[in-house]
């Protein structure tokens, strides 16, 4: 297996690393580093997505059909390092990796011609509106009701967790259209404007301290006899449940985790020069050294297990579970990162379970990005939850690879 790029993969790398460079507004850049995990307020987001439009390399998993750069598997690599090595921010992956995918493989015509010109070019935002109260892991379980009346359905129900709900422009849901036969066959998807009369959106404000009005990032969101014609509906009604897997497997395959992990590493060791430990730099303690070399080769694997991901699905081969492996190390080793950044800065963190504003010119005692560390540790317990928690992920790989 080689590893390396070769002389025009370099090339692209060059290229994609200038372009960042002299494209990305540094208050976007600023913004992200100094927020909790590479997010940043909806002004920044479009402000960021749509110079990355102009370039046409917002959408660089789309096929060149429906405005995508026709890259290979090397290359949305290579740009998802470039854009973790500038400190992106994480772009809106509702909208770029989870419903177009969908809309390209199950919508009609006219629902392709409607919503993905307009995610193509940073015109519209989603969210995801799966989990609700008592259905996360168990999502057939869900329980919002949707009734057929003639020409539109009748949308009655609550979702939760419901990320970027207080910004979004429509949510895709999935919705109950059926109490008959197994519970996955009387689930509807359904793409709903946010703007609908009926909708309600409260804030969830979480550990990490977010507590400002939209710099939140979850919600709970309220249906009561919302209006969604059924031209909104995607495929047959009742068949949902397929699509949704479908997304499902781009919600867990679609990340690069290698190159943000390495970011964080290559910052916790920044953090470690700075701090004292007995009047010695942490970062020259033995013990500290281990701990840090055995992150590191965590991150060596998940790197090499990434690069199998893309060069299988370069040579054409199903990727298989690999998207579950992936997620799940990759969240898991990411919260170690944070939890030995917060054992580097010890008591320097404790004052700022908030996030100060990423413009406040209050200067934190004990060092830089020393009021960071705390808030990115609570925020990056959510990653183990979301998308598939580690357990039921284990219990996936559990089934499809080892056959238990
Ligand atoms: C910050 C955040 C953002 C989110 N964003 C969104 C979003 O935008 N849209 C959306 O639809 N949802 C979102 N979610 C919801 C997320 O997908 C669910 O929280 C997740 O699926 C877990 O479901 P639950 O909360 O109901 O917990 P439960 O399913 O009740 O799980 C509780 C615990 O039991 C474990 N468990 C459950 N079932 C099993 C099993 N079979 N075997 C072993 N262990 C099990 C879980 O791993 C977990 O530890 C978000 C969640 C968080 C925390």
């Amino acid at each position: 297996m080689r590893l390396a790029f070769n002389e025009s993969e370099l090339a692209f790398q060059r290229e994609v690393r200038d372009w960042i460079a002299a494209n990305m507004p540094p208050e976007v850049a600023e913004e992200s580093r100094r927020s909790r995990a590479s997010h940043v307020s909806k002004e920044r987001l479009v402000q960021w997505q749509k110079k990355l439009a102009g370039r046409g390399w917002l959408c660089p998993n789309w096929p060149q059909e429906y405005g995508g750069p026709g890259w290979n598997s090397t290359q949305k690599f290579i740009f998802e390092m470039e854009m973790a090595r500038a400190d992106s921010p994480y772009l809106s992956s509702f909208s770029i990796k989870m419903v177009a995918p969908v809309l390209m493989k199950f919508g009609s015509e006219a629902q392709k011609k409607r919503f993905l010109p307009k995610i193509a070019a940073a015109e519209e935002l989603w969210c995801q509106g799966y989990s609700e109260p008592g259905s996360g892991s168990d999502l057939a379980s869900l329980r919002t009701k949707a009734e057929l009346h003639g020409d539109h359905y009748l949308v009655n129900g609550q979702k939760i967790w419901t990320t970027n709900a207080h910004w979004a422009d429509w949510i895709f849901c999935l919705v109950r259209t059926s109490n008959e036969g197994k519970r996955q066959e009387g689930i509807s998807f359904l793409l709903i404007d946010m703007k609908s009369p009926g909708i309600k959106v409260d804030p969830i404000y979480l550990v990490d301290g977010t507590r400002t009005p939209m710099r939140h990032e979850v919600n709970q969101v309220f249906f009561t006899d919302v209006k969604v014609p059924v031209e909104n509906r995607v495929g047959e009604e009742n068949k949902g449940w397929t699509y949704a897997k479908y997304l499902l497997e781009f919600e867990r395959g679609g990340q690069a985790f290698g190159p943000r992990l390495r970011k964080a590493f290559r910052h916790l060791k920044e953090l470690a020069h700075t701090q004292l430990d007995a009047g010695e730099p942490l970062s020259a303690d033995p013990k500290w050294r281990e701990k840090v070399a055995a992150l590191e080769m965590e991150i060596d694997a998940i790197e090499m297990n990434e690069m199998m991901f893309y060069s299988s699905l370069k040579t054409g081969d199903a990727p298989g579970n690999m998207g579950s492996v992936v997620k799940m190390r990759g969240t898991e080793v990411g919260q170690k990162v944070t939890e030995l950044a917060v054992e580097a800065v010890g008591w320097y963190g404790t004052p700022f379970t908030e996030l100060r504003n990423y413009d406040s010119n209050v200067v934190p005692v004990g060092g830089e990005y020393v009021d960071d560390v705390s808030p990115r540790y609570f925020n990056t317990r959510k990653t183990t939850i979301y998308g598939g928690s580690s357990e039921v992920q284990r219990n996936v790989l559990a089934k499809a690879m080892l056959g238990l």
